[in-house]
């Protein structure tokens, strides 16, 4: 160890939350921080909808019925669980359980609601951001540059834009994605802040009790 590097301290993970409307940048903001952060893992939700081109079992989302998804929330497999567009989200607990207990961060793309649950199951490991678009203009922009989904359902996400940007302040942080190095830097920043809470070190006691401090 070099001589002015801090010891790796034992601490519970974070439950970084990151919520926008569709197209706001979170899933880029989210990919950039995993690719630098390797403490960080992406928690995997279930969904109900059918997969979009590229997208695979097991890394982007589970893919489900939607009586498999009511099974698994009521049996209480899921942490948080919302339908959103017409169609089943929620977060399996037993992953998100086992990261936090061993240290490991969780990074979660899930809307307002799946949020508010989570932040009930797990009050003090959640650590929460919502990322606003410059404008719902541009928002539409990017929906149209993204040109994986038709004109209906680029309309039904604008409408539920609006209603997801209606619970911005009930988020830890907010941020206005203008321009994406920024926004990551800050998502970064967030996280790292988050890492450092006093509550989440539990390891710190003994080290500090070898102090000899009273
Ligand atoms: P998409 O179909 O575009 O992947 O996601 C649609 C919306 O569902 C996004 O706002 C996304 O954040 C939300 N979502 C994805 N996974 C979950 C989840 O596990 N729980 C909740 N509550 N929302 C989710």
């Amino acid at each position: 160890m070099a001589p002015h590097s801090s010891p790796a301290i034992r601490r519970r993970g974070v439950c970084f939350v990151l919520s926008a409307p569709s197209g706001a940048g979170k899933s880029t903001i989210a990919n950039a921080l995993r690719a630098s952060e390797p403490d960080l893992r992406h928690s995997v939700s279930v969904t109900t909808r059918q997969p979009r081109p590229g997208e695979h079992e097991g890394v982007h989302y589970y893919f489900r019925t939607m009586e498999d998804f009511q099974s698994m929330s009521k049996s209480g497999d899921l942490l948080e669980g919302a339908i959103v567009f017409g169609r089943g989200y929620g977060t399996p607990r037993a992953p998100v359980e086992a990261a936090l207990k061993s240290g490991l961060d969780m990074i979660f793309d899930i809307d307002w609601q799946g949020h508010r649950q989570l932040r009930a199951a797990l009050p003090t490991d959640v650590v929460s951001l919502f990322v606003l678009p410059p404008s719902l203009q541009e928002l539409e922009h990017r929906l149209h540059k993204r040109a994986s989904d038709n004109q209906d359902e680029i309309d039904r996400r604008m409408k539920a834009a609006r209603d997801e940007i209606s619970h911005w302040q009930e988020f830890d942080h907010v941020i206005i994605n203008a321009d994406l190095d920024r926004a990551i830097a800050d998502a970064r920043a967030i996280l790292t802040a988050a890492r450092l809470q006093t509550r989440r070190q539990t390891g710190l006691p003994s080290v500090v009790a070898s102090f000899g401090a009273p």
